[in-house]
């Protein structure tokens, strides 16, 4: 098996577990945040958990991006920037924004994000650095990059926005959980999820990668399931939930 074949067949075998991993997550939902339960192991805090699940999505890709042997382009540049920029903020911003407070989760998840985050910073890195041609210069006028820069950038725009709303309001309420509001907070209950799907259905589009292609899966694979059962958590505990707001994709589910 050569290397673009076995990097194909691994792709494969990674789709299939996402699909499988949809299966189960819509029957258990992860235990963090607010779905945090006993039985799930040692935890650790919450804001070490998220440094040590997203550094390793940075670290691969920047490793495999910059080793690989195909020529480094304008457009290679700007998704190795596009990726960093997101990991950045992930790994480094995100958790020193959470408040320093007792909250921890099961190192179990902490593990599994990690294996998660490796293989997908390693698929994605290898692909655009060594295993896909070169992007030619005139990539910037491609209809699929510039739809697809156009999606990455608002879903990066819009979970930024749906991270701040909710991070203001984990700072106001410490110990306890508000009705979200502002920003598509009044159409669906997880925009910082719906964000984040249209950021990596954009950089797919844009790279036309398929290692990006099947990360996509895998962000649908976990923050589908995950909204469906916030949204329900969210009309359980609020008798004044708004009951036309959906859970992730605005007017449909
Ligand atoms: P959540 O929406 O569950 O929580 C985000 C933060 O906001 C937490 O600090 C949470 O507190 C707080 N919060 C959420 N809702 C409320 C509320 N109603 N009242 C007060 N505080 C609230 O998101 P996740 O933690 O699951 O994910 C964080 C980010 O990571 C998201 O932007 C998501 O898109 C991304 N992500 C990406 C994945 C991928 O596969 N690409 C997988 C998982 C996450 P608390 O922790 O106390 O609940």
């Amino acid at each position: 098996m050569n290397t673009i074949s076995g990097h194909t067949f691994f792709l494969l075998v990674w789709c299939g577990l996402a699909v499988i991993t949809f299966a189960v997550l819509l029957r258990i939902s992860a235990p963090y945040g607010r779905h945090r339960r006993r039985g799930w192991g040692p935890g650790l805090p919450n804001r070490i958990g998220w440094i040590m699940m997203e550094l390793p999505a940075l670290g691969a890709f920047a490793y495999f991006f910059l080793t690989g042997n195909t020529p480094k382009t304008a457009a290679s540049w700007l998704f190795f920037g596009c990726w960093v920029l997101h990991y950045t903020y992930r790994s480094l911003i995100f958790p020193w924004r959470l408040p320093a407070g007792r909250k921890r989760m099961p190192l179990l998840i902490a593990g599994m994000a990690i294996l998660f985050n490796s293989v997908n910073g390693y698929l994605n890195g290898t692909s655009i650095g060594s295993l896909l041609p070169a992007y030619p210069s005139g990539w910037f006028f491609h209809p699929a990059f510039l739809t697809g820069f156009a999606l990455f950038a608002t879903g990066l725009g819009l979970n930024w926005q749906a991270d701040n709303l909710l991070l203001h309001l984990r700072h106001t309420n410490p110990d306890g959980y508000g009705i979200p509001h502002g920003g598509l907070f009044d159409l669906i209950a997880c925009p910082n999820y719906f964000a984040e799907i249209i950021e990596w259905l954009g950089f797919a589009v844009m790279t036309l990668s398929p290692a990006a292609f099947a990360f996509l899966l895998w962000t649908a694979a976990n923050l589908i399931p995950r909204a469906l059962v916030h949204r329900r958590w969210y009309s359980q505990h609020f008798d004044n939930y708004p009951p036309e707001r959906r859970a992730i994709f605005p007017g449909i589910l």
